[in-house]
């Protein structure tokens, strides 16, 4: 099948935001942004390239949220800021800690709406999995978030702010006066695309917050400890290398399209083929910069052997990793998780090959942080894919 050249859409309601009449947050806006606002209050052209790089060096190197703090600026400036902005982070609304450590944030955004957010520490880094939207319009088979019907797009500042939110719990700004921290393994040195939501969906405000995290004079992040994971949103993916250039995984799952149609309807769009074209000109591709291929194991439906040879056969040419991970069960789930000695057999022959296939370690399973685990408590009520198609017009 060839797929269309439809372009990308997404059903996404609109939901009524927060009637508010506060002031512009200035957490999530661009350098360019930022810029603009300041000088929309009346800050002169020429000063703005300086106000713009101490005001940056305080949200996004220090972590202050009260502009009286903000020492370098002139106090009737500093004055003037909170007159005419905030510095606003998503709420938390609860965090839970797992007997492994893994810690899952439950986070109150504009309209009421809550994401979840999960930390995993790990030997000598820690890893943040950022959600990018309120559940997910696409509706893979096995994930629960994909069972949620309420759909919004994040903000670049409810993108970023997760990040903050975690440094602020983990107490990771730098001690003013104290140096900057540098240099020291950090507690939260990566950062996956890995939550709620489907990033490629919501291009733009991810790409933002992402070049804020990035931006060498805040957090700091470098492109290649920010993974982003897509369902296979074939016309954004040359564009996240352009305009990101992160890394890349793949939801991929299945080696047929008749099976990967059921487990990731988006392939029905864009089937294995076109998908693999795509992975196959990522511009950023190179052998220190593989796409990690995930795959979840499910019993009985993708972890054959043939599944896994057919696997290394469409992987040819593409510098590749493969992620395996052990379904993780959610109430209601239609699948089983693979036996560990089928995941085993199965990595074997992808290591035979020449594909490094680390099998995921599921972490935070009993406060239910693990991959695709991740649905709102306000969302818990299961509902059926049938009443979520009808209430949402989506199929
Ligand atoms: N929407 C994006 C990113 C979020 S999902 C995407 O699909 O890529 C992050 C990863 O967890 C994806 O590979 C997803 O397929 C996987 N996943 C979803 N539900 C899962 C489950 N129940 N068990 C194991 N992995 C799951
Ligand atoms: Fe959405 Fe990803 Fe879940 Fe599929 S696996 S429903 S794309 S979050």
């Amino acid at each position: 099948m060839k797929a269309p050249a439809a372009p990308v859409t997404q059903d996404v309601l609109t939901l009524p935001r927060k009637v508010e009449t506060s002031k512009p947050n200035l957490i999530g806006l661009t350098r360019a942004q930022l810029r603009d606002a300041l000088i929309e209050m009346g800050t002169p052209e020429k000063q703005a390239k300086m106000r713009v790089n101490q005001l940056w060096q305080w949200l996004y190197h220090w972590g202050e949220r009260d502009f009286a703090a903000m020492t370098n600026l002139a106090k009737d400036y500093r004055a003037k800021l909170a007159d005419h902005f905030t510095i606003d982070l998503p709420e938390v609304v609860s965090r839970q800690v797992s007997d492994d450590g893994t810690r899952k944030y439950l986070v109150r955004i504009a309209g009421g709406h809550e994401v979840e957010v999960v930390y995993i520490p790990e030997e000598g880094r820690g890893t943040l999995c950022v959600s990018s939207q309120v559940g997910c319009t696409l509706t893979c088979s096995f994930c629960h978030t994909g069972t949620q019907k309420l759909v919004r797009n994040l903000s670049a500042g409810e993108i970023i702010g997760q990040i903050m939110l975690a440094r602020d719990d983990l107490g990771e700004w730098p001690e003013k006066g104290q140096g900057t921290g540098e240099g020291g393994p950090r507690l939260l040195s990566n950062i996956v695309l890995m939550g709620m939501g489907e990033p490629l969906y919501n291009f733009e405000n991810v790409r933002d917050a992402m070049k804020i995290a990035m931006d060498g004079e805040g957090i700091a992040l470098g492109r290649r400890r920010i993974t982003l994971s897509t369902s296979g949103v074939v016309p954004e993916i040359a564009r996240t290398a352009q305009e990101i250039g992160c890394l890349l995984a793949v939801s991929f799952h299945a080696t047929t399209d008749e099976v990967r149609d059921v487990l990731v309807p988006i392939n029905k769009r864009w089937n294995i083929d076109t998908l693999l074209a795509a992975l196959r000109d990522y511009p950023k591709v190179s052998n220190s910069e593989r796409i990690t291929f995930e795959y979840v194991m499910l019993d009985g439906v993708n972890d054959s052997d043939e599944d896994a040879h057919r696997l290394v056969k469409l992987l040819d040419g593409i510098p590749a990793k493969v992620n395996l991970i052990p379904f993780n069960e959610w109430p209601g789930a239609p699948y089983k998780r693979s036996s560990n000695n089928r995941i085993r057999a199965f990595a074997t022959i992808l290591m035979q090959a020449g594909y490094a296939s680390p099998i995921r370690t599921p972490r935070g399973e009993d406060i239910m942080a693990a991959c695709g685990q991740l649905k709102s408590a306000t969302e818990r009520a299961r509902k059926s894919r049938a009443q979520i198609a009808a209430e949402t017009g989506l199929t």
